[in-house]
């Protein structure tokens, strides 16, 4: 008896550490997989444009649905003027009175009014009735008749819109325009989800905005390549490092309208009611968050590199200007990073 109950427990012993031995191994697999340097990849369209993301470290694919789903909700419930049940398309049907909105929502236009105060109206998110009477790069895109534009620019300022307690309302025939900082705020929501996620690292790219998060494989920064806006989508004109951080540029190159043999392009000016002219053809700004780097790109292509610096300095950040003379210019904190690498454009460089 006695012998055959020390079998058993012989058995049941050897048979625990072979279960032991067993989740050792799957652990130190699941840990192996999580140290690959192969990142799960996705990408997909949302938000109107192409997204993308790079995910390092455990769980890729579930992250990858969390960010996707989450830019879906995004322009569902909060930033799209074209679909109805967004918090901006409740506020632009309902210009005159005010809508109570989502405090997420009334944080991003809080931080919009700011940059609009800031850049002296060269950003301004009010400048819907203007965006829809161009429409460049939608359906309807047209050069309208200039009193046309002189009517939709009585509409536009950001200081005729109010945001206070969780209300907000436009005044009569104003309407939002939120396109030039929603695939900012795209990376500030996808950095939220990326600190609760078990990755390690990650680059996530919504249109021309770009978040780097945390540790690149391998170490050392992260490089971002600056597009070469007379180039094909791939062509770079120079790059950067960054260790981490948001990244957003604005250019002249699409979406566009061609009419009588003239181009015009969809960053627009508040003061004029035309396409900006400042001398720019892309301007690529980092800056602490993603709506603010969005934004900034935005207002220093309407404002032109001198008036730009003071701007970017107040919200510290850093920008690479290109020129139509194809000049290039980079603010100081960049200045050691940036390396220009096609030929067809020359650096210039401030004392
Ligand atoms: P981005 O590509 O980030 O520079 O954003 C351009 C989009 O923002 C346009 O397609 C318009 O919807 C909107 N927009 C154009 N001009 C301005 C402006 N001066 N201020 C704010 N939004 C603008
Ligand atoms: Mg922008």
């Amino acid at each position: 008896m006695q012998n055959t109950h020390k079998k058993r427990t012989v058995l049941t012993v050897l048979l625990l550490g072979a279960a032991m031995l067993l989740l050792i191994l799957v652990i130190a697999l699941d840990l192996g997989k999580g140290q690959k340097e192969t990142p799960f990849e996705q990408s997909g369209i949302s938000m109107g444009t192409v997204v993308s993301v790079q995910l390092y470290g455990r769980d890729g694919e579930k992250t990858a649905g969390q960010l996707f789903s989450e830019f879906d909700t995004l322009e569902k419930d909060r930033l799209s003027w074209r679909l109805e049940s967004s918090d901006i398309a409740r506020i632009n049907a309902s210009a005159g009175s005010p809508v109570s909105i989502n405090e997420q929502t009334a944080a991003y236009l809080k931080k919009a009014i700011e940059v609009s105060q800031k850049s002296d109206g060269a950003f301004d998110c009010t400048l819907g009735a203007l965006t829809k009477l161009w429409d460049i790069g939608g359906e309807n895109a047209r050069v309208p008749a200039q009193a046309e534009i002189t009517d939709a620019l009585q509409t536009v300022g950001y200081q005729k819109f109010s945001l206070l307690n969780g209300q907000a309302a436009l005044s009569k025939g104003q309407a939002l325009d939120l396109g030039a900082i929603g695939k900012g705020i795209a990376c500030d929501e996808a950095q939220k989800i990326l600190e609760q996620s078990h990755l390690s690292g990650a680059v996530v790219s919504v249109g021309g905005s770009i978040l780097l998060w945390g540790d690149r494989p391998g170490g050392g920064d992260w490089k971002v390549g600056v597009r070469d806006p007379r180039g094909e989508a791939s062509d770079q004109l120079g790059s950067f490092s960054l260790a981490e951080g948001f990244v957003s540029t604005s250019g002249d190159y699409e979406p566009t309208l061609t009419e009588n043999g003239k181009t015009y392009h969809h960053i627009l000016d508040p003061k004029t009611g035309y396409p900006a002219d400042a001398g720019l053809i892309s301007v690529t700004v980092t800056a602490p968050t993603g709506l603010l780097s969005d934004a900034l790109s935005t207002a220093c292509f309407v404002l032109g590199y001198e008036k730009s610096l003071p701007l970017l300095e107040s919200f510290d950040a850093q920008a690479i200007f290109v020129t139509k003379e194809k000049a290039v210019r980079v603010t100081s904190g960049l200045a050691q990073t940036f390396q220009l690498t096609n030929g067809a454009y020359h650096l210039i460089q401030d004392t």
